[in-house]
Protein backbone atom coordinates (compact mmCIF):
# COMPACT_ATOMS: atom_id res chain seq x y z
CA UNK A 1 0.00 0.00 0.00
CA UNK A 2 1.10 3.45 -0.69
CA UNK A 3 0.23 6.70 1.37
CA UNK A 4 -1.29 8.80 -0.84
CA UNK A 5 -2.45 6.80 -3.48
CA UNK A 6 -6.34 7.19 -3.40
CA UNK A 7 -7.32 3.67 -3.96
CA UNK A 8 -4.93 2.54 -1.16
CA UNK A 9 -6.58 5.05 1.24
CA UNK A 10 -9.99 3.55 0.13
CA UNK A 11 -8.72 0.03 0.56
CA UNK A 12 -7.52 1.56 3.80
CA UNK A 13 -10.94 3.02 5.13
CA UNK A 14 -9.54 6.32 5.35
CA UNK A 15 -11.51 7.90 2.45
CA UNK A 16 -15.57 6.37 2.59
CA UNK A 17 -16.52 4.87 -0.31
CA UNK A 18 -19.57 2.59 -0.83
CA UNK A 19 -18.39 -1.30 -1.26
CA UNK A 20 -19.83 -3.51 -3.55
CA UNK A 21 -18.65 -6.69 -3.29
CA UNK A 22 -15.46 -7.30 -1.62
CA UNK A 23 -13.36 -10.55 -1.83
CA UNK A 24 -9.53 -11.82 -0.72
CA UNK A 25 -7.68 -9.82 -2.98
CA UNK A 26 -9.99 -7.67 -4.31
CA UNK A 27 -12.57 -4.90 -3.55
CA UNK A 28 -15.37 -3.02 -5.86
CA UNK A 29 -16.35 0.00 -5.37
CA UNK A 30 -18.37 2.43 -7.77
CA UNK A 31 -16.64 4.80 -10.05
CA UNK A 32 -17.45 8.14 -8.55
CA UNK A 33 -17.99 9.91 -12.14
CA UNK A 34 -20.28 6.90 -13.57
CA UNK A 35 -20.02 6.95 -17.41
CA UNK A 36 -22.78 4.09 -17.57
CA UNK A 37 -25.84 2.87 -15.25
CA UNK A 38 -23.38 0.15 -13.88
CA UNK A 39 -19.46 1.74 -14.28
CA UNK A 40 -17.71 0.07 -11.05
CA UNK A 41 -13.60 -0.46 -10.48
CA UNK A 42 -12.37 -3.72 -9.80
CA UNK A 43 -9.21 -2.86 -7.52
CA UNK A 44 -6.48 -5.20 -6.34
CA UNK A 45 -5.94 -4.70 -2.56
CA UNK A 46 -2.30 -4.36 -3.06
CA UNK A 47 -0.97 -1.81 -4.75
CA UNK A 48 0.13 -2.33 -8.11
CA UNK A 49 0.74 0.31 -10.41
CA UNK A 50 -1.02 -0.53 -13.88
CA UNK A 51 -0.90 -3.37 -16.00
CA UNK A 52 2.59 -2.93 -17.11
CA UNK A 53 3.24 -3.51 -13.45
CA UNK A 54 2.37 -6.78 -13.07
CA UNK A 55 4.61 -10.01 -12.17
CA UNK A 56 3.96 -13.77 -12.05
CA UNK A 57 4.06 -13.03 -8.37
CA UNK A 58 0.51 -11.60 -8.54
CA UNK A 59 -1.28 -14.31 -10.38
CA UNK A 60 -3.66 -15.23 -7.64
CA UNK A 61 -4.57 -11.70 -7.83
CA UNK A 62 -4.98 -11.70 -11.41
CA UNK A 63 -7.29 -14.47 -11.03
CA UNK A 64 -9.12 -12.63 -8.60
CA UNK A 65 -10.28 -9.75 -10.83
CA UNK A 66 -11.45 -12.31 -13.43
CA UNK A 67 -13.20 -13.86 -11.10
CA UNK A 68 -14.71 -10.76 -9.34
CA UNK A 69 -15.68 -9.94 -13.06
CA UNK A 70 -17.51 -12.84 -13.60
CA UNK A 71 -19.20 -12.60 -10.17
CA UNK A 72 -20.25 -9.12 -11.06
CA UNK A 73 -21.49 -10.26 -14.42
CA UNK A 74 -24.03 -12.74 -12.88
CA UNK A 75 -26.34 -10.22 -11.37
CA UNK A 76 -26.70 -8.51 -14.73
CA UNK A 77 -29.83 -9.32 -16.73
CA UNK A 78 -28.16 -10.44 -20.17
CA UNK A 79 -24.33 -10.74 -18.64
CA UNK A 80 -23.21 -7.88 -21.67
CA UNK A 81 -20.48 -5.64 -19.60
CA UNK A 82 -17.05 -4.13 -20.96
CA UNK A 83 -13.74 -4.37 -19.12
CA UNK A 84 -11.30 -1.39 -19.72
CA UNK A 85 -8.12 -1.03 -18.33
CA UNK A 86 -6.28 2.31 -19.02
CA UNK A 87 -2.21 1.74 -18.58
CA UNK A 88 -0.40 5.22 -18.65
CA UNK A 89 -1.27 8.70 -18.75
CA UNK A 90 -1.23 8.47 -22.12
CA UNK A 91 -3.62 5.58 -22.30
CA UNK A 92 -6.04 7.62 -20.13
CA UNK A 93 -4.81 6.19 -16.78
CA UNK A 94 -5.32 8.66 -14.47
CA UNK A 95 -5.08 6.63 -10.60
CA UNK A 96 -2.03 5.32 -10.71
CA UNK A 97 -3.13 2.31 -8.61
CA UNK A 98 -4.24 -0.74 -11.25
CA UNK A 99 -7.84 -0.92 -11.67
CA UNK A 100 -10.18 -2.54 -14.17
CA UNK A 101 -13.43 -0.05 -15.31
CA UNK A 102 -16.51 -2.39 -15.06
CA UNK A 103 -18.85 -1.11 -17.56
CA UNK A 104 -22.68 -2.65 -18.08
CA UNK A 105 -25.93 -0.91 -18.99
CA UNK A 106 -24.79 1.01 -22.13
CA UNK A 107 -23.44 0.15 -25.39
CA UNK A 108 -20.12 1.48 -25.58
CA UNK A 109 -19.91 1.69 -28.89
CA UNK A 110 -23.35 3.85 -29.60
CA UNK A 111 -20.95 6.98 -28.84
CA UNK A 112 -18.98 7.40 -31.45
CA UNK A 113 -16.05 4.76 -29.90
CA UNK A 114 -15.02 1.63 -32.64
CA UNK A 115 -12.62 -1.12 -32.42
P1 LIG B 1 -8.46 6.03 -14.94
O1 LIG B 1 -8.65 7.36 -15.60
O2 LIG B 1 -8.56 4.87 -15.85
O3 LIG B 1 -7.19 6.02 -14.11
O4 LIG B 1 -9.68 5.87 -13.95
C1 LIG B 1 -9.72 6.43 -12.67
C2 LIG B 1 -11.15 6.45 -12.27
O5 LIG B 1 -11.22 6.63 -10.87
C3 LIG B 1 -11.96 7.58 -12.91
O6 LIG B 1 -13.03 7.02 -13.68
C4 LIG B 1 -12.46 8.37 -11.71
O7 LIG B 1 -13.78 8.86 -11.89
C5 LIG B 1 -12.37 7.36 -10.59
N1 LIG B 1 -12.19 7.90 -9.24
C6 LIG B 1 -11.32 8.85 -8.85
N2 LIG B 1 -11.43 9.08 -7.53
C7 LIG B 1 -12.39 8.25 -7.07
C8 LIG B 1 -12.98 8.00 -5.80
N3 LIG B 1 -12.60 8.68 -4.70
N4 LIG B 1 -13.96 7.08 -5.70
C9 LIG B 1 -14.38 6.41 -6.80
N5 LIG B 1 -13.87 6.59 -8.03
C10 LIG B 1 -12.89 7.50 -8.18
Amino acid sequence: MVGACIFCRIIRGEIRSPIVQESEHVLVISDIAPKAPIHYLILPKKHIENMASITTADKDICWAMWDMAQRLSKDLPDQAFNVIVNNGAAAGQSVFHLHWHFIAGKNIYSSGFSL
